[in-house]
């Protein structure tokens, strides 16, 4: 078995040279190639008789991913035949090298050598709606399904360690002040701005009573540069999803402060969001696609299959990383490092259909607001509290939870779908409370804003 084989490598060449191997995994790699259709390994899911008239319109589509573990229910829908299941046979999964590659792809659509759609952080799909990120060239967007809560975190550099930086921060000022004694500000990365990575950090940074744009420096970078800048002590935070915490604490590099499962129990994470005139043309195909991905949400939840699960993402046409980096993760376990108590619980991982709280899967119209009040928040893109009726019928256009709700019916998952598309009020950890009836009222209650 491959498995075996790494697992010696493992232990033989030490975890460094597996992190190397990550690294490279995780973002060096060529977008691969991939086989279509399911694999050897699929217990044959038997086709579904479609009724007549019920065929998709059409069987392909090129869906983009990062690897990640948000990616896990694109590619386990593929590799277990859940897309052929609904007669989807030729859909494409795409490792894409990062975010702006699968921005600038998804603009040229599959026809042009691009993709369709596939794997984003949020609000991205309203981004490229708009043209805010694609220089000004809107590329309709529709958001499908939510692919994943939880598995993300921030990381601290291990320069940092003993200070009292875990999800509450001892004495803030140590952060604050850092220029003083240091000779520059604390300095924090994530990948892209303005989207999941970046919001987690600065609610973060915020609730613990540190300004994101003035206390410190935050800014964009590549992750092999920031582990690296973590290691030599040039950079001292990092905003980060699963495989990343993994690395960082066994490797040495640092500690997780948090995971964003502490900060903001089974908050929304990424989406698969389509082209919407991939959608428009193809409504039978999308309603197809979706099946799929349910089925391979619920297969991804169970936790009889992530051994599985592990051993298909880890595989060399997938994130091509050592099987064991994925182990932990999937089984809730993280390693936080300087002296906190490890965390070992399902629930706090990643997960894919059903949470403590309700629906992971159901794109959920009230995460679309908090992500689009953050915005305002943070001042984005020039947006204003006046902004927020305007953006509220925006969700009502990109936001296709309607169809989530046809394919969830059809597919007779009827138990599982939510009765409103609010989830309504959410908590965070430091009591700050968002309630998608009143985002004015939210924005009125946070201290560190840009409004
Ligand atoms: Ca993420």
């Amino acid at each position: 078995m491959a498995n075996f084989s790494r697992r010696k490598f493992l232990v033989t060449a030490g975890i460094s040279a597996a992190g190397s191997i990550l690294l490279k995994g995780c973002v060096g790699n060529p977008p691969s190639q991939t086989p279509t259709g399911a694999s050897p390994t699929s217990p044959a899911a038997s086709p579904t008789p479609a009724a007549a008239g019920d065929a998709p319109e059409t069987t392909q589509i090129k869906l983009g991913y990062i690897p990640i573990v948000e990616s896990a229910p694109l590619i386990i829908a593929q590799e277990k035949g859940f897309f052929a299941k609904y007669g989807m046979t030729g859909v494409e999964v795409s490792k894409q090298a990062n975010w702006a590659s699968a921005r600038d792809n998804v603009t040229i659509g599959s026809a042009g050598g691009g993709i369709d759609g596939g794997q984003w952080q949020m609000p991205m799909p309203y981004l490229i709606s708009e043209g805010i990120i694609t220089n000004g060239n809107k590329v309709p967007m529709y958001v499908l399904v939510q692919l994943v809560t939880q598995g993300n975190g921030i990381a601290i550099s291990g320069k940092n360690a003993g200070k009292g930086i875990g999800l509450k921060i001892a004495d803030p000022d140590v952060i604050k002040n850092f220029a003083a004694a240091e000779g520059r500000k604390f300095k924090a990365a994530h990948t892209f701005p303005n989207v999941n990575q970046d919001f987690w950090i600065r609610f973060w940074f915020a609730a613990n009573g540190i300004d994101p744009d003035n206390d410190i420096d935050l800014l964009a970078v590549p992750p092999p540069e920031t582990v690296q800048g973590m290691r030599n002590g040039t950079m001292d935070a990092f905003s980060t999803g699963d495989p990343w915490p993994y690395r960082i604490v066994a490797d040495d590099i640092g500690f997780m402060s948090t995971l964003t499962a502490e900060m903001w129990p089974f908050h929304p994470e990424e989406y698969l969001a389509i082209r919407a005139d991939w959608v428009d043309k193809n409504p039978k195909a999308t309603k197809a696609l979706l099946k799929g991905v349910m089925e391979a949400q619920q297969w991804c939840d169970d936790p009889a299959n992530r051994a599985e699960l592990v051993q298909i993402l880890s595989g060399r046409n997938f994130f091509n990383i050592p099987a064991p980096i994925l182990e932990a993760p999937f089984a809730g376990k993280y390693n936080m490092g300087d002296g906190k108590p490890a965390i070992d619980d399902f629930k706090k991982g990643p997960l894919y259909w059903k949470d403590g709280i309700g629906s992971v899967s159901y794109p959920y119209k009230s995460h679309d607001l908090w992500f689009l009040t953050e915005s305002v928040r943070w001042g984005f893109h020039g947006w204003k509290p006046d902004d927020l009726d305007r953006l509220k019928g925006l969700i009502d256009t990109i936001n296709r939870e309607d169809l989530w709700r046809e394919a969830a019916q059809e597919a007779g998952f009827t138990a599982d779908i939510p009765t409103e598309t609010s989830r309504g009020v959410e908590t965070f950890f430091d009591g700050t409370q968002f309630d998608p009836a009143n985002p004015k009222a939210y924005l009125d209650s946070l201290k560190i804003k840009r409004v």
